[in-house]
């Protein structure tokens, strides 16, 4: 990654993504989501797209997909408030269609921004969309549940949370993957809440 971290900074990113006419998707949007977290986040989210909510709001997964993914945090004992937060697109698709290649392209930098800044330990990956734009991949269910390492960063793949509203037999996978998850973090830090979140 070429992306320059030299006078970067979360907030300036969340300026521009806020004014940025970019792609098409700058017409329909109320409001661009950047994301939001810790700049010291472990675990960085990568979900689709804004969904009608987060449009309303400019903030991520605060929707139905917000409120399986803050109650799985829970459950998990990862805390919102440590890890940062973001999609693949930072503007909500008309009708929450899935974003096309040039929406994703024209968007890309700014996520390899964020987690340029970030550096987080692992890349948690939710859902297809986000699975193809980082990875290259398709198939979550055989490849979901485990850390995978691609030029020196971590990631680790499940299910998108809003798949479990349709489909609740998702949750109980989710919420395991999650665990495993926040036990291989927890495993790499000295043992206290702050080192590993
Ligand atoms: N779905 C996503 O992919 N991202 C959000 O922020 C909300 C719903
Ligand atoms: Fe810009 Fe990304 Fe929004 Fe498109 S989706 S207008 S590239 S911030």
């Amino acid at each position: 990654m070429t992306t320059q971290t030299k006078d970067d900074s979360l907030e300036k990113i969340a300026a521009e993504v806020k004014g940025c006419p970019l792609c098409k998707l700058a017409r329909t949007r109320k409001n661009a989501v950047p994301g939001e977290g810790q700049l010291a986040a472990r675990i960085l989210f990568v979900g689709e797209a804004p969904g009608r909510s987060e449009d309303e709001k400019g903030r991520p997964f605060v929707g139905a997909a917000g409120r399986i993914l803050d109650d799985l945090l829970q459950r998990t004992g990862i805390d919102r408030s440590q890890v940062f937060i973001t999609n693949i697109v930072k503007c909500r698709p008309p009708n929450n269609r899935v974003p096309e290649d040039d929406e994703v392209a024209a968007c890309k930098p700014y996520l390899e921004r964020q987690i340029a800044l970030i550096k987080p330990k692992v890349i948690c990956i939710l859902g297809r969309t986000a699975y193809t734009s980082l990875l290259g991949g398709s198939t979550i269910t055989t490849n979901r549940g485990k850390i995978v390492d691609k030029e020196g960063q971590k990631y680790f793949l499940t299910y998108h949370p809003a798949a479990a509203i349709y489909n609740k037999s998702l949750l109980a996978t989710l919420e395991a993957d999650l665990k495993k998850l926040a036990n291989e973090i927890k495993e790499e830090g000295k043992g206290s809440m702050e080192d590993y979140l």
